[in-house]
């Protein structure tokens, strides 16, 4: 089966096959949270996207490291220079610190990751817990002539940058442009040029958020993490770089110009950008009244939502777009994510009961061909979860009695179908709540059926053994006429 797979790099702004730089060994890294609120939908669909690569990528038997950031210090409002940290700004509302604010969206947004059931990455580092790793690159960058000091901040110098690299050339900005729209905000006085863009800030006074540098008592400037971690953990030349569009510019364009120097050469092979969700066909944001969080989503409550969707329903319906197309949130999609999933599943279990024969009216290799060549055509879900739904109909045939399978076929198009809804997709079988109370019940009852099963076999020994057993347990069995009633003492 072929099985070449091919991603679209926002860098060369093709389909490129991929070849990674050091086989079996893959680098990805993705931007993760800046963690200053509940996670929403548009948190969703990056991890989602990057789950699914990391999945594949896997299943095709590369060594994947990979390697998804937390933002807590740096990422001032506006992503701009100046302003305030959305952290800070957020331990300073709710009389926080802001390791505590840190803490608790870090907790939340694993939390919704888990019930999404998107796999952990090998690495998650803090940028606060990578200052001097950052210190250093920018040192570097200061020594090569790229960056400058101005009243105790560092300034990246775009344009010596732009004599002889190409900035702008992942979001296709370019230097006169960026002149004629970059915004004269505060602290611009500082900078030689309006599109510079910070690598170290003095902290004002009242900024909480500080540590010693030669420079001043400062911090580093949003987009310098994730140059020093993905070099730290990664290497100076990685394969993957991925995160949302709106990170192209000026997050990845940045990064790529800080790395470029420090390295002496790119940083990243592939760069790979998801677009953007929207609500009712517009942006997400908290002031438009249509910012509606993942636990929303999961409990329904939000008045844009008709009902509760549960965090299988959501990773559908992001699934069932492409990842570079922009996804509009409606009622309407979500239930026909959620009626898509149910026979997804109804499928998974069917297969379970099939009956082999002797023979087989069902081609399974051509169908899972089709499946693979659209997951490797730049992660194409829709056109897969498509071709799945044709292993569905197949599924559903079998069962019916319309078509027959051998056990040889019967086998892979398990393996198959399995493989592509469980490990790729990572879709899971949705549990009803199941407490540990309701499981030692269980249990109990087991216990009381294999006495029983004793008693009528006339093994009084095994019968009193339990009984006894579970009495030392705290657990009192009464002998009932027909059945054994137990309490807990
Ligand atoms: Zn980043």
């Amino acid at each position: 089966m072929n099985k070449d797979l091919h991603i679209y790099n926002t860098l060369s702004r093709k389909k490129e096959k991929f070849e990674p730089i050091n086989p079996p060994f893959v680098g990805l890294y993705v931007c993760g949270p800046t963690v200053y609120g509940d996670a929403h939908l548009g948190h969703a669909r990056p991890a989602i996207t990057f789950d699914v690569l990391f999945r594949l990528l896997k299943h095709l038997d590369y060594k994947v490291r990979y390697v998804r950031n937390i933002t807590d210090v740096g990422h001032l409002e506006n992503d701009a220079d100046s302003g305030e940290d959305k952290v800070s700004k957020k331990a300073r509302l709710e009389s926080l610190e802001p390791m505590e604010v840190v803490h608790r969206y870090t907790e939340n947004y694993h939390q919704n990751m888990k019930q999404l059931n998107v796999e952990s990455p090998s690495i998650e580092p803090h940028a606060s817990g990578h200052i001097i790793e950052q210190l250093e690159m920018i040192d570097e960058i200061v020594e090569k002539g790229y960056a400058y000091e101005s009243n105790g901040s560092v300034y990246f110098d775009v344009k010596a940058y732009s004599e002889k690299y190409h900035y702008g050339k992942l979001s296709g900005r370019n230097v006169d442009d960026l002149l004629n729209t970059t915004r004269q905000l505060d602290g611009q006085e500082e900078k030689r040029n309006s599109f510079d863009f910070a690598l170290w800030k003095k902290a004002s006074p009242e900024h909480i958020m500080r540590w010693p540098s030669k420079y001043s008592d400062g911090f580093p400037g949003w987009h310098m993490e994730c140059s020093a971690m993905g070099r730290k953990y990664l290497g100076d030349r990685f394969d993957i770089h991925g995160g949302g569009m709106d990170l192209k510019f000026p997050h990845h364009e940045c990064e790529i110009a800080q790395s470029t120097v420090a390295n002496g050469h790119e940083p990243v092979k592939y760069w790979m950008h998801n677009n953007m969700i929207t609500i009712n066909g517009q942006k997400m944001g908290k002031s438009l009244g249509n910012f509606i969080t993942l636990n929303d989503f999961f409990e329904g409550s939000h008045a844009l939502l008709e009902k509760a969707y549960s965090p299988m329903t959501v990773r559908f319906f992001i699934l069932q777009a492409h990842y570079r197309s922009t996804l509009d949130f409606s009622n309407q999609a979500l239930q026909a994510a959620e009626k898509g999933f149910e026979r997804l599943m109804n499928a998974t279990l069917a297969l379970d009961k099939i009956q082999p024969q002797q023979d087989s009216s069902v081609d399974v290799d051509a169908i899972f061909q089709k499946v693979y060549d659209a997951i490797c055509d730049d992660l194409n879900t829709p056109i897969a979860i498509a071709h799945l739904f044709d292993a569905v109909k197949v599924i559903n045939n079998l069962s019916s009695g319309k078509e027959r399978i051998s056990q040889e076929d019967l086998e892979k198009l398990k393996q198959f179908f399995y493989a592509f809804v469980f490990d790729i997709l990572g879709f899971a079988q949705q549990k009803t709540e199941n407490t540990s109370e309701d499981r030692s019940a269980d249990l109990v009852n087991l216990l009381l059926d294999i006495r029983q099963g004793a008693k009528n076999q006339k093994d009084w020994a095994t019968a009193d053994k339990i009984r006894d057993d579970l009495k030392n347990l705290g657990i009192t069995i009464k002998d009932g006429k027909d059945k054994a009633e137990w309490s807990w003492d």
